[in-house]
């Protein structure tokens, strides 16, 4: 059944429009924000309001305003990058994806000590470099400034408190924190939830959120001990339970430490928290942390999961929003900067078809997955498996490693971005080779019995 209405709209295009007379034809029954076609006289504010100018906030922004479209970035901080939560650990083809400059860079480093809960050190210290600290803020900032200059609008003190669909598009309504609260509405096509992972906008659109997060207590302090070229990695269930602790060197005598801690279903409730670990990690290692001075905290919290849905009607997720994280490291500036490439051609291509329903916008998640999300299926699995090992065990995978033969295959497979590649590798290592085949066979047998009927309810675990 068609009909014809008239939409007032006045209040979507408070800044330079004024009210317009929206007139359009819809069918009764379609669902208006998905399907109404946006005609010339749809006017909006922007085209894109990107939510959070992280990395991969600026780096999506970045590439569609290099489009000419009108894009604005919504940042609830009053400085990009700013308060920092991050340790700083990037590979150079995530420096060079991001097309930031070598400035960023504090120190390079080519490898890794590992500490084993026996405490046996496990060197795999190369020649190659594996890693680079870079200075997060300016790195965040070097991304704000290539997003402006391509045409991006970056508005700071700016955050997004409500969503709203209206015909054509999104209206959001900004709260702005000058010397006092402010608020206002802008109108888009499309909304890009860049925006962490307490995200609104996966919220607004109902979006299902994985449940494991991992609270991380990190900080940037000066330790005279540090060897500047290796990160050190501390492992163990009863030292970081579910994760691990790092000492990772930024040149200088300043270094980024950190340790995680699983918080989720199953995991006891009474752990200790994040910090008091830390400590007690200290206490374990007096030579290395004896002199530790903490200048800054920068801890945070970690999203691991594979979001199923990343999209909706008007509207994309990308980087911490949409869980582009790496399962085993937690790292997520390369996914968040691969995640970002690919929604910024899901929306440029929406943009100029005129087509921003959910049905069209699916093709981001599949461009994603395709990149990204094999590495982080196989790393949930290999967590899975790292997760199911006990201190004894863990002992016996680095006792077993610890010959030249293991460490010439870590050294020549490592890769920060794709741990998939040497954990291939190293699955076909005796000591614990049963545990990955015989996890691979049961997901294989569960997933065999899902496809094979909804009938078959038997499944192994
Ligand atoms: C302690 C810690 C250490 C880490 N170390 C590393 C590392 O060494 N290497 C690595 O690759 N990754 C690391 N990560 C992960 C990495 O920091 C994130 O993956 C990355 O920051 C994700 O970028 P993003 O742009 O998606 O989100 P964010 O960087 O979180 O940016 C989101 C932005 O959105 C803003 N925002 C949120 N809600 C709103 C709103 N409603 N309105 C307006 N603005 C809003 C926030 O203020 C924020 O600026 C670490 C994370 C933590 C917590």
């Amino acid at each position: 059944m068609l009909g014809t209405v008239i939409i007032i709209a006045g209040s979507t295009t408070l800044h330079d429009f004024g009210s317009i007379f929206v007139l359009c034809r819809y069918r009764l029954g379609w669902d208006l924000f998905g399907h109404l076609p946006a005609t010339e006289e749809n006017i909006m504010d922007y085209d894109v309001l990107v939510v959070g100018g992280g990395p991969a906030g600026c780096a999506t922004a970045r590439d569609i305003a290099a489009e000419g479209f009108r894009v604005l970035v919504a940042e609830e901080h009053s400085a990009v990058g700013e308060p920092l939560q991050c340790s700083g650990l990037i590979s150079s083809r995530a420096l060079e994806l991001s097309q930031v400059s070598n400035h960023v860079v504090l120190n390079e480093l080519k490898g890794a000590l590992v500490y084993a809960p026996d405490n046996r050190i496990f060197n795999l210290v190369g020649e190659r470099i594996y890693g680079l600290a870079i200075d997060r803020v300016a790195f965040d900032q070097e991304l704000a400034v290539q997003a402006r200059e391509a045409g991006a609008e970056i508005r700071k003190s700016s955050r997004v408190i409500h969503l709203t669909g209206i015909p054509g598009g999104i209206k959001a309504r900004i709260q702005t924190k000058g010397s006092v609260y402010a608020e206002h509405d802008v109108s888009c096509r499309l909304v890009i939830g860049a925006d962490g992972y307490k995200s609104l906008v996966a919220s607004w659109l109902g979006l299902l959120y994985p449940s494991q997060k991992v609270s991380i207590y990190a900080a940037e302090v000066e330790l005279t001990s540090t060897n500047e070229q290796a990160v050190k990695i501390f492992l163990g269930q009863e030292l970081a339970p579910a994760w691990f602790a790092w000492v990772i060197p930024a040149g200088r005598k300043l270094a980024r430490v950190g340790i995680g801690v699983v918080r989720q279903e199953g995991f006891s409730a009474c752990r200790p928290g994040a910090s008091q670990l830390f400590l007690q990690l200290m206490k374990a290692h007096p030579k290395i942390f004896n002199d530790l001075r903490v200048l800054k905290c920068t801890g945070g919290v970690v999203p691991i999961g594979l979001m199923k849905r990343s999209y909706g009607n008007h509207a994309l997720l990308v980087g911490d929003a949409a869980c582009h994280i790496k399962p085993i490291s937690g790292g997520g500036l390369y996914l968040g900067l691969e995640a970002a490439r690919c929604c910024a051609e899901a929306a440029i291509s929406s943009l100029k078809a005129r087509d921003y329903s959910s049905k069209f916008l699916s093709n981001y998640q599949r461009a994603w997955k395709g990149k990204v999300g094999q590495e982080i299926s196989c790393g949930l699995m290999h967590r899975n498996v790292f997760l199911k090992m006990s201190d004894q065990e863990i002992d016996n995978m680095i006792a077993f490693l610890d010959t030249p033969y293991w460490r010439r295959i870590i050294l020549k497979y490592a890769d920060l971005d794709y741990h998939s590649v040497l954990a291939g590798k190293l699955a076909f290592a005796p000591p614990w080779a049963h545990r990955f085949l015989l996890k691979g066979l049961i997901s294989f047998v569960n997933r065999c019995s899902r496809v094979m009927g909804k009938g078959s309810r038997s499944t192994l675990s």
